[in-house]
């Protein structure tokens, strides 16, 4: 491992004063230019895309430096007994390209056994996606959408049908999904010290920890779930989802609180869980997200120290403005999470940078 950290030991930075002048002008430097990425995004399938590949010091941007190294120090210096991690799933810890075409979803991966469910889903993705990003739309509108495309598609759910061994099933059928490079590195430190990882997906629960354990190929007894969780019945069949729907607006409400009830059962953990009071003890957060309402994430907490850790995938030069100001560290065009594995490192070492 240590090898391949060698080139990124130091974080090497482009500041977007000179991001944004060279794409004002058009003069964006190479690489930056050649990948700038623009697509639609497609539900299950995914269109061909140019796929980026490598890690390269302008994938990085630091807005604030002395403001992160400021809060490096203090997470370091209260040591790992007070930090936690809270990501995002979809996009975050997963890759946004695969082979080329757009990486699925938790959702978008699942196949029902009647596959005209499938479709009608993906219809209600066609309409309402757009609206997820549409900038005219108030957040109450907004929430409002959200909220119906959640709801009904998860009532499709219900209505075509899912069992247990389906998602097993379309977990170990789907190649269009891949964790970034270096998430078992980044799980392993923060296990080895004690830090709890937090995952919190609009998405589906019970398909999230079965990517888990099928494309990691084994279990981390910090990492816990918070997403929509499915009931089934005795026969395997999915009958309803358990308490308050989560979805992209409302995954910022109190997410320790939601997260509660599902602390009991965590996967294949073997080691005693950490209940929601010591967790919102580890006062000091670093957050990874690829949405900016992931930032969100971490509301139910009163915390001290947050360094949020944003992955800009897509659509960068219109986004890269409002990210670079959103996040501290920022990672553009589909970044391995090696970056995150360092400063991970740096925040649970004792002996400095
Ligand atoms: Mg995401």
């Amino acid at each position: 491992m240590s090898h391949r950290l060698q080139s990124i030991t130091t974080f090497n930075l482009i500041t977007c004063r000179n991001i944004t002048s060279f794409s004002k002008v058009g003069l964006l430097p190479f690489p930056f230019k050649t990948r700038v990425l623009s697509c639609k995004s497609s539900y299950r399938t995914g269109v061909e895309m140019e796929k980026p590949t490598s890690f390269n010091a302008l994938d990085v941007v630091i807005d604030e430096p002395i403001s992160l190294n400021k809060k490096k120090a203090a997470i370091r210096n209260a040591g790992p007994a007070k930090l936690q991690v809270i990501a995002d799933f979809d996009a975050t810890l997963t890759r946004y390209w695969v082979d080329g075409s757009r990486g699925n979803s938790s959702h978008g991966l699942l196949q029902q056994e009647n596959p005209e469910f499938d479709l009608k889903r993906e219809e209600l993705f066609r309409y309402y996606h757009p609206l997820e990003f549409s900038p005219t739309l108030s957040i109450e509108e907004k929430t409002k959408l959200m909220e119906e495309w959640w709801e009904k598609t998860h009532s499709l759910l219900i209505e075509g049908g899912v069992t247990y061994d389906a998602i097993k099933k379309s977990v170990a059928s789907a190649n269009n999904i891949a964790f970034r490079e270096g998430v078992v590195e980044l799980f392993e430190i923060l296990e080895e010290k004690g830090v709890p990882v937090l995952i919190f997906s609009a998405g589906l629960a019970d398909i999230i920890e079965e990517v888990l354990r099928q494309k990691l190929h084994r279990s981390f007894k910090n990492v816990k779930v918070v997403a929509n969780r499915m009931v089934f019945d005795q026969s395997g069949r999915l009958t309803s989802f358990k308490g308050k729907t989560i979805h992209v607006m409302n995954k910022n409400e109190h997410a320790l609180d939601m997260a509660e009830p599902i602390h009991d059962h965590l996967g294949d953990t073997d080691g005693p869980p950490e209940d929601t009071a010591a967790v919102k003890k580890r006062t000091n957060v670093l957050l990874l997200g690829d949405h900016i309402g992931d930032l969100r994430m971490s509301d139910g907490l009163n915390y001290e120290n947050r360094i949020s850790v944003g992955f800009l995938n897509d659509n960068i030069e219109n986004s890269l403005d409002s990210y670079k100001k959103a996040y501290d560290v920022l990672y553009l065009h589909d970044a391995s999470m090696l970056g995150v594995v360092e400063l991970a490192t740096q925040l649970c070492s004792s002996e400095g940078d």
